[in-house]
C-alpha cells in the first residue's frame, strides 16, 4: 500500500453543514460517493457535500450480493456496463484501497431451449460489443462448475449456459469506503444522519435544500437515494416512474470451497456464489408486491433454499447465517435512470433496482462529467427520464431476472 493510504476509519466525522455547496449529493451509497470521488478528482470540484440520512453506505450498497457483470442486451446497456467492469478492474489502483475485485465469471443456466435461445442473442451482443461471453453446452457446464446437478432428465434439466467471463464480485463496503476516503480527503464533507426533507425552488432551479440540521444553498444536486428516490423526487417536484420491491438474500455457514463462479438460474429464481469466507451467498428474485419494509420473509428463504438444493443437492444440511433485504427502486423497462430533471441543476442517478451495484464507479463517472460540463455526457443520453415520454425504453427485464 502506498503511503497516503487512507483506511476507512480516517474519514471524518460529520462536520458543521456550510451555508453554501457548489454541489450537494444526496444519499451517501456507492453511487453518492463515487460521484464525489470523480467530482474531487477528475474536475477539481470540491466544495461539495454528501448528505446522508443514515450511516455511510448503509443502504442497497451494504445489502447488495456483489455481482458484476456486463452481460447485458441492448447496445445502450452492454456499452454503459461494459465500462462499468473496466473501472472494477482498475478500482484498488484508483482507490488506492483494496475492493477485492475477483473476476470469477458468471455462468447464467438454461432450463429449456427457449431460454437457451435469448443466450445466443445475448452472447452475440456482447461479442459484438468486445465482452467476453459465449453460449456453453452441458459437458462444458459441468467444466466450468463441477458440483452443479444437471438433473438429467429431471424438471430441471441444465440444457445448456451462458458464460460470462468478465462477470465477478468485489467486497461492497470497500467500494463505498474506498470512494469515501479519497473523496474526503479532497475536501468533500461527508454528512451521516443528514436527511434531506425539503427543497426551495426558484424558477426551473433548486435554490436551497432544507435538510435536517439546516438549510444549505447550493449550485447543483445530484439524487442518489436509492430505495428512498421516488420519495426524494417526489419532494422537488417530480414525478418518478419508480416502484419500490424489498429484496432479499442470505448466506451460510462457510463451507470449503467448491464454488468457483457465480452461478444463476431464471427459472429456479436463484443465484449463488461463495464468498471469499466460505459462505454461500444465495440470492433471487424481489419481493412479489409493493413495500418499502427491510424485513425478511420466511416464503423467500424457502425459495432460495429450494433453487439452491436443487442445483447443489449437497447443500441440504447446511446451515443460514444470516437473511436480509434492501428496498429497490424498480423501472418499468429495468433500466436505471441517469441525468437531466425538469429541474436545470437537479441530476438524477436512480431506478437503479436490483442491479446498481455494478454501476457505482461508471455511473459517479459520468454524473460527476454531466454536472461539472452541465451538460449530460453521451453514455448517460439514453437512460434519461424523457424515454418514458418517448417511449425509447431499454428493456432489460430478460437480462436481470433473478440473475443480476
Ligand atoms: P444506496 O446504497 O441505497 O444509497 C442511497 C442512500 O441514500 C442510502 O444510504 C440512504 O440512506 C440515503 N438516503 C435516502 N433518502 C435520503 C434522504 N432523504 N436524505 C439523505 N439521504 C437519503 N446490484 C448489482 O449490481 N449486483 C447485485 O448482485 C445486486 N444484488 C442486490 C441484492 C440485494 C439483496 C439488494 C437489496 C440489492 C442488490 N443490488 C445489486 C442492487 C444494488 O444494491 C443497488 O442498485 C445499489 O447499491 C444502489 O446504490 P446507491 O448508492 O444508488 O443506493
Amino acid at each position: 500500500l502506498k503511503r497516503d493510504y487512507v483506511p476507512h476509519r480516517e474519514i471524518p466525522a460529520t462536520p458543521d453543514l456550510r451555508r453554501r455547496y457548489d454541489v450537494v449529493i444526496i444519499g451517501g451509497g456507492g453511487h453518492g460517493l463515487a460521484a464525489a470521488h470523480y467530482l474531487s478528482k477528475y474536475h477539481g470540484i470540491r466544495n461539495v457535500a454528501v448528505l446522508e440520512k443514515g450511516y455511510l453506505a448503509g443502504g442497497n450498497t451494504a445489502r447488495n450480493t456483489t455481482t458484476i457483470r456486463s452481460n447485458y442486451i441492448t447496445n445502450q446497456s452492454i456499452r454503459f456496463y461494459k465500462e462499468a467492469v473496466s473501472l472494477y478492474e482498475d478500482m484498488s489502483h484508483e482507490l488506492n484501497f483494496n475492493v477485492m475485485f475477483s473476476q470469477r465469471g458468471q455462468l447464467t443456466l438454461a432450463h429449456s431451449e427457449a431460454t437457451l435461445r435469448s443466450f445466443h442473442l445475448r452472447a452475440e451482443m456482447g461479442k459484438h460489443h468486445g465482452t467476453r461471453i459465449s453460449v456453453v453446452d452441458p459437458r462444458q457446464v459441468k467444466e466450468i462448475c463441477p458440483h452443479l446437478n444437471m438433473d438429467e432428465g429431471g424438471q430441471h434439466e441444465i440444457l445448456g449456459g451462458l458464460w460470462h467471463e468478465d462477470g465477478g464480485t468485489a467486497r461492497h463496503d470497500a467500494v463505498a469506503w474506498g470512494y469515501a476516503a479519497q473523496a474526503a480527503r479532497r475536501g468533500v464533507e461527508i454528512h451521516q444522519r443528514t436527511e434531506v426533507l425539503g427543497f426551495d425552488i426558484s424558477g426551473d432551479k433548486v435554490s436551497a435544500i432544507r435538510t435536517s440540521r439546516g438549510t444549505v444553498s447550493v449550485g447543483h444536486v445530484i439524487q442518489a437515494a436509492g430505495g428512498a428516490n421516488q420519495h426524494v423526487a417526489k419532494l422537488a417536484g417530480i414525478d418518478m416512474p419508480i416502484r419500490c420491491f424489498p429484496l432479499q438474500a442470505m448466506v451460510t455457514q462457510p463451507l470449503k470451497p467448491f464454488l468457483h463462479t457465480l452461478v444463476s438460474s431464471a427459472n429456479l429464481h436463484t443465484y449463488l456464489m461463495q464468498s471469499s469466507r466460505g459462505e454461500i451467498v444465495i440470492g433471487g428474485g424481489s419481493d412479489p408486491y409493493q413495500l418499502i419494509s427491510t424485513r425478511s420473509t420466511l416464503d423467500i428463504k424457502e425459495q432460495l433454499a429450494h433453487g439452491a438444493v436443487q442445483l447443489f443437492p449437497f447443500l441440504h444440511n447446511v446451515k443460514l447465517l444470516r437473511q436480509w433485504a434492501g428496498i429497490t427502486d424498480m423501472t418499468p423497462d429495468y433500466t436505471p435512470i441517469m441525468g437531466a430533471s425538469p429541474l436545470r441543476n437537479y441530476w438524477l442517478d436512480c431506478g437503479w433496482g436490483t442491479w446498481g451495484f455494478k454501476a457505482t464507479p461508471v455511473a459517479g463517472k459520468y454524473l460527476a462529467d454531466t454536472v461539472a460540463n452541465e451538460r449530460v455526457a453521451d453514455i448517460l443520453l439514453p437512460f434519461s427520464l424523457g424515454r418514458f415520454e418517448t417511449m425509447a425504453l431499454i428493456n432489460e427485464m430478460g437480462a436481470t431476472a433473478a440473475s443480476h
